[in-house]
């Protein structure tokens, strides 16, 4: 349906117009106004012309059959409708003119509060024209703001957002009370080795270790090196969570961009050689854990050996006496009446299956 052709006139003009004087078709104030010869009813020149096109027209109101009807401008009723004071159509939006229905539509087009899209990506408001660079640059939820902390730029909407990560705005330690802390620093504040924050927890409670207190930097301190290797063991897996750490934080700008990706590289490096090193000192401590459990095992096999040994080395140490005492008898004997061969060659044969170094040691 095309846009109708008659004035429309606000609900406040109304009154001033007589209930009578509305277009059959179009129900507005009739523009150019026509008057049917048979019904006397009114029209829009337009409205009317587009009625009798049709086949077999009928006037809108009455029903007549309209073909062969005679048709009049009323100028007389034009010239009393046109002269009539109504108020620009965005009254409600701000416009104060008021003036005659004849020059309404050249206001209209040229209305400095016609209604206008905000041109800011994303907004769908309709802001008077005349307030449509205030709404945009100012007023519009969609406009491009900078943050005034970190000056990073984003939408107006998502500032507040913004400000509960950005890495500019002050915060204070929830561990050690200082405040004034740039909530990009407060890592380094609460860095257990070169931070001030003296109220912390073991850098290895979110990867294993199972201390969750508040710990002063002596107790820290106590505390890793009562468990030194407990905590060796963790770093691993504290090394391995770097990565994904760094990927949950926005891409930040510029030349701390550039100052950033190198340090990154360099802790990539370090962690990769730090990950490798540890790896290897695992490894290391389960070696020596293994070599422990098989040498308290070999001691096992030694004390059990050794006191076997002591039991044969006493029985030896018997044969060795009873040979002595036998050599101190043959002795005697050859020295009193010429010796016994017998009995020398059976001393002979005794002492030859004793082992070398315990015949040294006891007879020479
Ligand atoms: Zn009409
Ligand atoms: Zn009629
Ligand atoms: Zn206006
Ligand atoms: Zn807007
Ligand atoms: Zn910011
Ligand atoms: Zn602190
Ligand atoms: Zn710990």
């Amino acid at each position: 349906m095309s846009a109708p052709s008659g004035y429309k006139v606000s609900a406040v003009d109304l009154t001033g117009f007589n209930e009578r004087w509305f277009c059959s078709s179009c129900g507005f104030v009739p523009r150019l106004v026509v008057q049917t010869g048979l019904c006397e009813h009114l029209y829009c020149e337009k409205c009317l012309a587009a009625v009798l096109r049709q086949t077999n027209p009928v006037c809108v109101k009455c029903e007549k059959p309209l073909q062969h009807c005679q048709w009049f401008p009323d100028n007389f009723l034009r010239r009393e409708i046109e002269c009539k004071f109504v108020h620009c159509k965005n009254t409600a939006l701000g416009c104060d003119w008021r003036g005659e229905l004849k020059s309404a539509d050249v206001h209209q087009h040229s209305c400095p509060y016609i209604p206008s899209p905000c041109r800011n990506d994303g907004c769908t408001n309709m802001v008077p024209a005349i307030q449509l660079t205030q709404h945009e640059e100012r007023e519009c939820s969609h406009r491009q703001i900078e943050c005034e902390y970190c000056g990073s730029s984003m939408i107006s909407e998502a500032c507040q957002e913004h400000y509960q990560s950005c890495p500019n705005v002050s915060v204070t330690c929830d561990r050690c009370g200082k405040t004034d802390i740039p909530r990009g620093q407060l890592w380094l504040h609460v860095d257990p080795v070169n931070g001030d924050c003296n109220r912390m927890y073991c850098p290895f409670r979110a990867h294993g270790c199972s201390c969750d207190e508040l710990l002063n930097r002596e107790s820290l301190a106590r505390h890793l090196s009562e468990d030194l290797s407990g905590h060796l063991l963790l770093l691993p897996r504290l090394i391995e969570s770097i990565p994904q750490q760094r990927l949950a934080v926005s891409p930040p700008r510029g030349e701390i961009r550039q100052d950033l990706l190198a340090a990154e590289a360099e802790v990539t490096a370090h962690s990769w050689a730090l990950t490798t090193h540890y790896r290897r000192q695992e490894k290391l401590v389960a070696d020596v854990k293994a070599l422990i459990v098989a040498s308290s095992e070999t001691a096992r096999v030694i004390e059990q050996v050794s006191s076997e040994q002591r039991q044969e080395n006493a029985m030896l140490r018997n044969r060795i006496e009873r040979l002595e005492e036998e050599f101190e008898r043959l002795r005697a004997t050859v020295e009193g009446q010429g010796f016994s061969l017998n009995a020398l060659w059976r001393f002979i044969r005794e002492l030859l299956r004793l082992p070398q170094w315990l015949i040294r040691g006891r007879l020479t």
